[in-house]
């Protein structure tokens, strides 16, 4: 046998080798925090919007306390409501679609690209003749950049600008990642990313962001983030939320900022390693010309039916996979009475029973990532 029967679990995300490696400057920035007692709206914030402004090239960053506290806020400060039609995809988190249901607004589902997993501009269209043919009134479209990989902005921002929508940018997945050279943040009217600790850049509890260089929504924004806030504190001028990113969070995300484009060059690293071990024996993700992922997710196809088997190889070689993700939105019990568009969401199903996850993280190194690529290879007899 030339390996030890329990070989060493494999992480799926590996928050602890980032942990060790920031060590003492993430124990000094909260010490700081936990001296100065400014628990909300900390000093760090402001350094923190500042720096993730200057990151992305967008001129107003708004933290906030999740990635879908992010997506809602945009939407509660567009005022969309009830007779409106957002349309999104279908394979994607449930939270993409959830604030749009939560405002009494209409999702309405489209398809998405078998190889890039992102939106698909001809099931985008059915989806507008759809949400209007039902006497909605569209208003939105939410692209998701998901598993890391940018959407197409270009093609979303043409149909977005004829159908006189806007567009807020999903890339609670894909933060760090480019199009055609311009990082995420910097497209559509808005964009919202999510802090939580295993997106590729996570703080140590809930956390998010909204970029705009949108001035007045900007300030919008910050009102809803307190409660709709006017001049004051107790000047409410619209409905809000306590949404904001508590100062320790911030604190943790500047010293992770300071070696995140770090992280993502070695996140690319094993990502190529896994395309040049795998893509003669599984069906590997394409990046598509002029953008990049910041792999948030490595996710393969298997064909139908070989999954659960393939899945308990790898446990069994203590390798661990997670399924991202097993139902489409439209086919969910909170959504399924949701309108999707026409000709029916074939690829959200397909990949739905063919899409599964292998270990990725920026401290994937190369010995235990070939034990990955071997484990695969075995699982499906290559
Ligand atoms: C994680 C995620 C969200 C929500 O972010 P939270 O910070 O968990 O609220 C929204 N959309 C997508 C695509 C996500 O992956």
């Amino acid at each position: 046998m030339n390996q030890p029967l329990a070989a060493k679990p494999v992480p799926f995300i590996d928050i602890a080798a980032q942990r060790q490696r920031l060590g003492s400057r993430i124990d000094a920035a909260v010490a700081r925090v936990l001296a100065h007692c400014q628990f909300i709206n900390g000093p760090e914030v402001t350094a923190l919007e500042a720096g993730l402004a200057a990151y992305t090239g967008a001129r107003h960053v708004v933290a906030c306390a999740s990635g879908t506290d992010a997506l809602l806020m945009v939407l509660m400060a567009r005022g969309i409501g009830p007779g409106d039609a957002v349309l999104c995809p279908s394979f994607t988190f449930c939270a993409t679609a959830e604030v749009v249901a939560l405002l009494g607004a209409t999702p309405v589902f489209v398809d998405v690209e078998p190889d890039t997993f992102n939106i698909d501009m001809a099931s985008l269209a059915r989806g507008l003749v759809k949400a209007r043919a039902l006497g909605r009134a569209p208003k939105a479209i939410i692209p998701v950049d998901l598993f890391g990989q940018s959407a197409d902005h270009d093609a979303i921002a043409e149909l977005a600008a004829r159908e006189g929508l806007f567009v807020l940018d999903d890339a609670c997945q894909g933060f760090g990642a480019t199009y055609n050279g311009r990082r995420l943040g910097t497209f559509g009217l808005a964009t919202a990313t999510s802090f939580f600790p295993a997106k590729p850049l996570g703080c140590y509890g809930d956390g998010g962001a909204i970029f705009t260089d949108d001035d007045a929504l900007a300030e919008t924004l910050r009102s809803i983030r307190v409660h709709g806030q006017g001049g004051d504190k107790y000047d409410n001028v619209r409905l809000g939320l306590t949404a904001r990113l508590d100062t320790v969070q911030a604190a943790v995300l500047i010293e992770k900022l300071a070696i995140f484009d770090d992280e993502i060059v070695a996140r690319e690293r094993a990502a190529r390693r896994y395309a040049e071990g795998l893509a003669d024996a599984v069906t590997v993700p394409r990046v598509a010309e002029g953008r990049t992922s910041v792999w948030a997710q490595y996710t393969i196809r298997l064909p139908a039916g070989r999954r659960d088997a393939f899945a308990a190889a790898l446990r069994a070689d203590g390798i661990p996979t997670a399924i991202y993700y097993p139902t489409p939105l439209h086919r969910q019990t909170a959504y399924r009475h949701y309108p999707v568009a026409d000709g029916g969401l074939p690829v959200s199903e397909q990949l739905s029973a063919e899409v599964i996850s292998l270990p990725m993280h920026a401290y994937l190194d190369e010995t235990t990532q070939a034990r990955v690529i071997k484990a695969v290879r075995g699982a499906v007899g290559k």
